[in-house]
C-alpha cells in the first residue's frame, strides 16, 4: 500500500473543517495512519516549501502557512498519492472541480485548504520532515 503526506492548512483548521475533511478521507478508503496538530514557525514553513523559494508567491505562502494551526497526516491506501490529489482538486480553488476539498474549503491562493505530496518520493521526504519513526506504525 502507498503512503502520502497531507496538510490541512490554516484556513481549513480555522473553518472548523477538520472533522468533515477527515470523514471524507476515511470514506474514500484512505486510512489516516498518523496525525497531529502543529503551529509552524517561519523556519519550518520555509524549509517545507524550499522548492518554491524565489517564486513570487513564496513569502505569502510561508506567512500563510504560519498564520494558525495546521493538521499534518499520513494517508495510506492504493495509489494514495494520486487519489488524494484527486480528492483535493486543482491547486487554485477557482479552478477546482465541485466536490473537491479545495473547491469546498479553499478561497484565494495561497489559501487552498490542503496540501498533498506530488510523488511517492516527495511523500517519503515530507513524512520524514514532520514525523519521527516511532510516530509511524
Ligand atoms: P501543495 O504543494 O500545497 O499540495 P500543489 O502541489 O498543488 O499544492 P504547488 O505548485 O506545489 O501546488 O504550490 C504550493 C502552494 O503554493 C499551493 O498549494 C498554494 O498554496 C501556493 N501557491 C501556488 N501557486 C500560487 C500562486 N500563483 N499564488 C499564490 N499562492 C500560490
Ligand atoms: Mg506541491
Amino acid at each position: 500500500l502507498e503512503r502520502t503526506f497531507s496538510i490541512l492548512k490554516p484556513d481549513a483548521v480555522a473553518a472548523n473543517a477538520i472533522g468533515q475533511i477527515y470523514t471524507r478521507l476515511e470514506q474514500s478508503q484512505l486510512k489516516i495512519v498518523a496525525s497531529k496538530m502543529l503551529h509552524l514557525s517561519p523556519e519550518q514553513a520555509a524549509g517545507f516549501y524550499a522548492e518554491h523559494e524565489g517564486k513570487s508567491f513564496y513569502e505569502r505562502l510561508v506567512s500563510f502557512m504560519c498564520s494558525g494551526p495546521i493538521m499534518v497526516q499520513v494517508l495510506e491506501g492504493e495509489n494514495a498519492v494520486t487519489r488524494y490529489r484527486e480528492i483535493m482538486g486543482a491547486t487554485d480553488p477557482e479552478q477546482a472541480a465541485a466536490g473537491t476539498l479545495r473547491y469546498d474549503y479553499g478561497s484565494i491562493m495561497p489559501a487552498n485548504a490542503a496540501h498533498g505530496s506530488d510523488s511517492t518520493e516527495s511523500a517519503a521526504r515530507e513524512i520524514a520532515y514532520f514525523f519521527t519513526n516511532d510516530e509511524l506504525c
